[in-house]
């Protein structure tokens, strides 16, 4: 039989990455189309080893994409001959900690090493991207549902969502027992720095002196403080290894307009002090959506400076 690692379509997510979504879901990565279940009705361990799971690194193993999940891979791969790059990230990860890897090869995973915790606990957010959606912006949710209706109408299957919130005890707990081998946690949003779960998260890691956990996150550059503490200085800066994108479309009303309510003098405050206070540079970053894709040059230009000029500063 070839060796699994060397299948080209093989995927390494189902064995030792864990993605949480919505109102406790479990899957491998964010891409998967399947759940391995719930976690609010059974442990994670238990999920991440549900028959679900079972099959899914079953069918990997014996070299397919899986029946029962992961049709926006293979479906990917079936019409372009090449990796989706959730699929790509993943490996790239497994890759990296190849030693954890190679020791969680079987589809009944009783000893599980996760390297890779991909996290959703809220859709709490204080803007209403043009891009975006309720289920990952509680400002959505609660006041442009029948304008998201609209929007989708006839382009996408659109999937409307109340705010909600994640139990993120359950979680951290699966977090400090397998810290030994977790390499990475991404904290995903909503807006994550508004959210309660991640500061419960990065109390516990600081707690129990987890600092060489890679963090990762991304903000939407309005909020730098949290119930009276600096994000950076008492949180992400306690950690090795952290990285922040500051989501960045464009400038001035144009900027606002996509990414509404930005404040783009706050966004430019809070970028720079994260800049200053931090030796890991955020990156300044554009999300594709149609209106700046007409003035992509200005967009890219305005972020260049910025970045150049903070770091020079
Ligand atoms: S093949 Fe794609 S959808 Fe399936 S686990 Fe891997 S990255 Fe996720």
């Amino acid at each position: 039989m070839t060796p699994y690692w060397k299948d080209k379509t093989f995927c390494y997510a189902p064995f030792n990455q864990i993605y949480f979504g919505r109102d406790g879901v479990v899957k491998p990565c964010c891409a998967a189309t399947n759940s391995f279940g719930n976690y609010n009705y059974s442990s994670i361990e238990n999920v991440y080893n549900s028959n679900s799971a079972k099959r899914t690194r079953q069918d990997f193993l014996e070299g397919n994409y899986p029946k029962n999940n992961c049709q926006s891979c293979s479906s990917f791969y079936n019409q372009t001959g090449s990796i989706h790059n959730v699929q790509m990230f993943s490996n790239e990860n497994a890759y990296k900690a190849m030693h954890y890897s190679k020791q969680v090869m079987n589809a009944d995973l009783t000893d599980q090493k996760p390297i890779f915790v991909d996290l959703l606990v809220s859709n709490n957010c204080n803007f209403a991207c043009l891009g975006c959606e309720s289920e990952l912006s509680s400002t959505w949710a609660k006041n442009y549902t029948d304008i998201e209706i609209q929007r989708d109408l006839d382009i996408r299957h659109t999937n409307i969502s109340g705010e909600w919130n994640n139990d993120i005890d359950p979680i951290i707990e699966y977090i400090l027992e397998h810290a030994d081998t977790i390499q990475s946690i991404h904290c995903n949003g909503g807006e994550p720095f508004m959210q309660e779960q991640y500061y419960k998260l990065f109390d516990v890691l600081i707690d129990n002196k987890i600092f060489d956990i890679h963090i990762t996150s991304h903000t939407n550059g309005s909020v730098s403080t949290y119930k009276g503490k600096d994000i950076v200085n008492d949180y992400l800066s306690k950690f090795t290894n952290f990285d922040i994108t500051f989501s960045h479309d464009h400038f001035g009303k144009r900027g606002t307009y996509i990414r509404y309510p930005l404040v783009e003098e706050k966004w430019l405050k809070n970028y720079k002090k994260t800049v200053n206070t931090q030796w890991q540079m955020p990156m300044a970053m554009g999300s594709s959506v149609m209106t700046n894709l007409i003035d992509t040059k200005d967009g890219f230009a305005w972020r260049t400076k910025i970045s150049w000029l903070t770091r020079n500063a």
